[in-house]
C-alpha cells in the first residue's frame, strides 16, 4: 500500500531493526514511546526464569565469586528476584550458602559474628571497623552453635583506655535471651519490653542459634513480592560448571533444596553441556535447568532439545569482560537476545539477558527486545550484600568485582566455565576491578523497579507478556541512534554537573 502522508506507522519494528551484517548493543537504538493511561504503579514486573519458575521482578545475580552468596541470594529473592550462588568453591561452601538461602528467616540473624572470652577489645573494635556493629555474643569456644556465655556491646568498652583486656572481662553475663522457636514478633516483644539492643536465641542446651537485632525492628518488613517455593521458603538457584565432578555437586544442591541450576560456560554449545542437562533431567525430578550461555538460534536449538527450562544469552558484553578482543568470538548483546529469544520462543523458553546491563534503560531495552529476565554482575557488585569489604580509593568507597576468567579468579578455580582447566598458559577472558558502592539491595532493587515502571509507562505497556506480544506483533516501533544521537542522548554542553548516583539511601 502506498503510503499517504497521514500515514502514521513510524520507526521499525524488530524484524526490520536487527536485519542485516551488523550486530546491535543496547545503546545502538531507542525504543519509540508509546501511548500513556495508566500510572506506573500500575506496571507488573513479573517474569518467567524458566518454563517452570515465575519470579515478581525480572532480576537475577550473576554467579561470580564477588556477587552471589547466600546475603545477596536472600536479599534478592526477598525482593522478588533470584541470586545464582557461584561455584568458585568447594561443594560444601556452595550448599552452604543455598542452605542459608533456604533456612532463612526473616529478622533473625543465623550467622552472626561471634566472639570467644580469650578474644580482646581490640578484635571487637577491628569488627566494628569492618562490619559497622558491635554487639557481639560471646560463646565458649567463639563459635556458632556453642554455648552462649555471655554478649559485649559497644557499652560495655566504650571508656576502657587498655583494648588488650579479654571480653571475658568486660561482656555481659545476665543475660536475656530467646528460645529457638519462638516467632519473630515474639521475639521483637522481648527487645521493646527489656529495652536491650539484642537478643540472642539459644537452644534447650544453651547453644546459640540465632540473634536478632533492635535496630532491624525498625527494619522488618514485609516481602510481599519475596519470590518463594511450594513450601515458601526463598527461591535461590546455583551455578556448576559441565566438568565431571559437577554431576556429585548438582545432587548435593539438589539434597540442599536448590530451585534451579544454571550450567556456567561461555560458549554453552558443546557435548559436554549436552550430557550435563541430560543427566539433571534425568536424575534429578522437579529441577530447572537453564543451560548456556548462547547467542545463537544453533545453539539455543541443541540446549532446548537436550532438556533446558531456561536459556542464558551473552557471549562478551560483561563489564569485566575481554572475551570479544582476545577469542573473537561472541556477538553483540542486543542482537543475541533478539535472535535467541525469537527462536526460544516457539518453545516457551524464557531467555535471560545476561551481561553488559549498566542502567535501567539496559534493562527495559533487553525486555523490549524479547528477554523475560536480566542476570546483572556490575550492577550488585558493589552492594553491602555482595562479598567482600568496603575499601577507599581516591575518597571513592569501592567494592572489588572481578570477573570469573579474571587471572585473579582463575588462580582460585573460577576457570571452569572456559575449559582450560588443566592448562599451564591461562588465557585471561575477564579482568579484575572495583565499583562504588550501590548501598542495600534492599533499596536498590526498589529504584531499579521503579525506572523500569516508568519505562513501562513511556513505552505504554503494563506488563512483560504485552510488551512481547507488542514486539512480534510489530506494534513496539524502533529506531537506531547515530553516532551523535547517542552524544545528544547523554548530558551535553553543560561546564560541570553532578551525575546522579544509584546509591539509594
Ligand atoms: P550494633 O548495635 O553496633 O551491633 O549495631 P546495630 O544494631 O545498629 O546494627 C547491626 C546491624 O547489622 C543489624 O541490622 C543487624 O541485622 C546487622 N547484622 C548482620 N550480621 C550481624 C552480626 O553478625 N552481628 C550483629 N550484631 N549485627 C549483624
Ligand atoms: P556485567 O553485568 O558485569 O556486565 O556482566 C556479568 C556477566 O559477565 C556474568 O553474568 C557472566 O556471564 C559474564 N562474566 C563473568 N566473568 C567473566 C569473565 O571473566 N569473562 C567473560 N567473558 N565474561 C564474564
Amino acid at each position: 500500500m502506498k503510503s499517504t502522508i497521514l500515514d502514521i506507522e513510524d520507526g521499525f519494528t524488530g524484524e526490520e531493526l536487527f536485519k542485516g551484517p551488523v550486530g546491535l548493543t543496547y545503546k545502538d537504538f531507542l525504543i519509540l514511546p508509546g501511548f500513556i493511561d495508566f500510572n506506573p504503579s500500575d506496571v507488573e514486573l513479573e517474569s518467567k526464569i524458566t518454563k517452570n519458575i515465575i519470579l515478581k521482578k525480572p532480576f537475577i545475580s550473576s554467579p561470580m565469586d564477588t556477587v552471589t552468596e547466600s546475603s545477596m541470594a536472600i536479599s534478592l529473592a526477598l525482593q522478588g528476584g533470584m541470586g545464582i550462588v557461584h561455584y568458585n568453591n568447594t561443594i560444601d561452601e556452595q550448599v552452604d550458602h543455598v542452605r542459608r538461602v533456604k533456612r532463612y528467616e526473616n529478622g533473625f540473624i543465623t550467622d552472626p559474628i561471634i566472639l570467644s572470652p580469650e578474644h580482646t577489645i581490640s578484635d571487637l573494635d577491628k569488627i566494628k571497623e569492618k562490619h559497622d556493629f558491635s554487639g557481639i555474643p560471646i560463646t565458649e569456644d567463639g563459635k556458632f552453635s556453642s554455648k552462649l556465655v555471655g554478649i559485649v556491646t559497644n557499652r560495655d568498652v566504650d571508656f576502657e583506655p587498655n583494648r588488650n583486656i579479654k571480653l571475658g572481662q568486660v561482656m555481659t553475663t545476665e543475660l536475656i535471651t530467646g528460645k529457638q522457636g519462638i516467632s519473630l514478633k515474639e521475639a521483637n516483644n522481648i527487645l521493646k519490653n527489656s529495652k536491650i539492643g539484642k537478643l540472642p536465641i539459644i537452644n534447650s542446651s544453651g547453644l546459640l542459634v540465632a540473634l536478632v537485632s533492635r535496630s532491624d525492628l525498625k527494619k522488618n518488613k514485609d516481602f510481599p513480592d519475596a519470590s518463594k517455593d511450594q513450601n515458601k521458603r526463598l527461591r535461590v538457584g546455583a551455578a556448576v560448571s559441565t566438568l565431571p565432578e559437577s554431576k556429585q555437586r548438582v545432587e548435593a544442591l539438589y539434597e540442599a533444596g536448590v530451585d534451579v541450576i544454571v550450567i556456567d560456560s561461555a560458549q554453552g554449545n558443546s557435548v559436554y553441556q549436552l550430557e550435563m542437562i541430560r543427566f539433571i533431567k534425568a536424575n534429578f525430578k522437579n529441577l530447572d535447568v537453564v543451560g548456556g550461555n548462547v547467542v545463537t538460534k544453533e545453539q539455543c536449538k541443541n540446549l532446548i532439545e537436550a532438556g533446558a527450562d531456561g536459556l542464558r544469552v551473552g557471549m562478551g558484553p560483561g563489564s569485566i569482560c575481554i572475551t570479544q578482543e582476545t577469542m573473537a568470538v561472541g556477538r553483540a548483546q542486543a542482537t543475541a537476545v533478539y535472535k535467541t529469544a525469537q527462536y526460544a520462543r516457539n518453545f516457551g523458553i524464557p531467555i535471560i539477558a545476561d551481561g553488559g546491563i549498566s542502567n535501567t534503560g539496559d534493562i527495559s531495552v533487553a525486555l523490549a527486545i524479547g528477554a523475560a529476565t536480566v542476570m546483572m554482575g556490575s550492577m550488585f557488585a558493589g552492594t553491602n550484600e555482595a562479598p567482600g569489604e568496603y575499601f577507599y580509593e581516591n575518597g571513592m568507597r569501592l567494592k572489588k568485582y572481578r570477573g570469573m576468567a579474571s587471572l585473579e579468579a582463575m588462580k582460585a578455580g573460577g576457570d571452569k566455565r572456559y575449559f582450560s582447566e588443566n592448562q599451564k598458559i591461562k588465557v585471561a577472558q575477564g579482568v579484575s576491578g572495583a565499583v562504588v558502592d550501590k548501598g542495600s539491595v534492599t533499596n536498590f532493587v526498589p529504584y531499579l523497579a521503579q525506572g523500569l515502571r516508568q519505562s513501562f509507562q513511556d513505552m505504554g505497556y503494563k506488563n512483560i507478556p504485552d510488551l512481547h506480544k507488542a514486539l512480534y506483533a510489530g506494534n513496539l516501533r524502533f529506531e537506531r541512534r547515530s553516532e551523535s544521537a547517542q552524544a545528544q542522548g547523554s548530558v551535553h554542553g553543560l561546564y560541570s554537573y553532578s551525575k546522579p548516583t544509584m546509591r539509594v539511601e
